[in-house]
């Protein structure tokens, strides 16, 4: 799991009862770089929260009305000060919510676009929506060097730098020129398994998902042949092609980006093709809002599918605190009154995180979503059983 769907998870777990302000900030470099550009964009954002319908104000206890005023002016000022933690990030996710004990702040890796959301709940769809990657780990080497980096995409820390003495090529007494080279191959071997090594044993510590090998592609290969075998099923697609000794975290992060993409292409394809299979077989596999959210309150699902263009209304038994479709007055396992859901699309998606099931959203902008996906509404469900 990464580290947003398990914050997510948490957040969702301890909040329920009082207002939440989500806020997602756009870092794009090229409109929002400074300082006073954010803080316009945060001022509009928060205007929009003020307005925004979703939560009943009226409704709302004097005491959550009271901290949520208080929430928004933390918010704004939060950040428009130097502390978010905007660097490398292209967005921002904050979460607040004073009665709940609520503040979190999460860089993320990818665009997202500005949006805020005040309801009883975090807004989480943009932070656990895609392919859940989980964590990566990233190794460069060269002859003499070795570093290890392990985390996700957003947050991408250096684990190990292991610099070993590898004679140079100046060349010394003693030797002919053919043992001096083989000495020096030998050297070369030995940090590359040293490397390999500690590798294997930070994996073993805590496991990554996937591996990227930077360096250049014949010290890549080198090493690659002294990989454990463990580890070979976890290599990304792709080498990093980067000066070992002077990459920076930001640059190691800039190339595995698109190795990471790719790999998310290919979990995303083969999450609908077999949809498909399940769907031409009868078996698990659920098409369609009725089904899916049947399978969600049977804790079935293992992977909801969306279109990137769904949208419903629905309703929630206040009582038992299952989805069912617009129109049922009255929970069909227990016979309370139900009561409406506006945004029913962010609620699956919460259930859904709530399973451990992931939420896939297929279709951008004017591209539908696949055919397999948009036919029953634009919502499916890949099931565990
Ligand atoms: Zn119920």
């Amino acid at each position: 799991m990464s580290t947003a769907v398990a914050r997510a998870r948490r957040m969702l777990e301890g909040t329920g009862r009082h207002p939440v302000v989500s806020l997602y900030l756009d870092l794009d470099p090229s409109r929002f770089a400074t300082a006073p550009a954010r803080a316009t964009q945060v001022r509009s954002l928060i205007d929009e929260a003020e307005r925004d319908g979703r939560l009943d104000r009226d409704e709302l206890s004097h005491t959550d009305r009271t901290t949520l005023t208080a929430d928004l002016e933390r918010l704004e000022a939060y950040l428009g000060s130097d502390e978010p933690p905007v660097s490398g990030a292209r967005a921002l996710a904050v979460f607040c919510s004073g009665q709940d004990d609520l503040f979190e702040v999460l860089p993320l890796p990818v665009a997202t676009p500005a949006t805020v959301v005040i309801a009883t709940t975090p807004h989480i769809e943009p932070l656990v929506a895609g392919i859940d990657e989980g964590r990566v780990a990233v190794a460069l080497i060269s002859h003499r060097s070795g570093r290890i980096l392990v985390g996700d995409l957003a947050e991408l820390t250096e684990a190990e730098d292991i610099s070993d003495d590898v004679h140079g090529r100046t060349s010394r007494g003693g030797l002919s020129q053919s043992n001096y080279e083989r000495s020096i191959e030998a050297d070369v071997e030995h940090h590359m398994r040293r490397v390999a090594e500690e590798l294997h044993g930070s994996w073993q510590q805590e496991r990554f998902a996937h591996l990227a090998l930077g360096g250049t592609a014949q010290d890549v290969d080198l090493f690659t042949s002294q990989l454990h075998n463990d580890l070979r099923p976890l290599l990304l697609d792709g080498r990093l092609d980067l000066e070992v000794e002077v990459a920076s975290v930001a640059d190691v992060r800039a190339a595995l980006e698109p190795l990471l993409e790719r790999a998310r292409e290919a979990a995303a394809a083969a999450a609908l093709a077999e949809f498909e299979n399940r769907i031409g077989a009868g078996s698990r596999a659920a098409r369609g809002l009725e089904d899916a959210l049947a399978a969600l309150g049977e804790r079935r699902v293992e992977t909801v599918l969306l279109a990137h263009n769904f949208a419903a209304q629905g309703v929630r038994c206040p009582q038992c605190g299952l989805l069912y479709p617009e129109g049922t007055a009255n929970c069909p396992a227990d016979g309370t009154a139900t009561v409406a859901v506006a945004d029913l699309r962010e609620a699956v998606v919460q259930a859904a995180v709530l399973q451990d099931a992931s939420v896939l959203v297929f279709g951008e902008g004017s591209d539908p979503a696949p055919a397999a996906v948009s036919r029953g509404g634009g919502i499916a469900a890949l099931l565990r059983f």
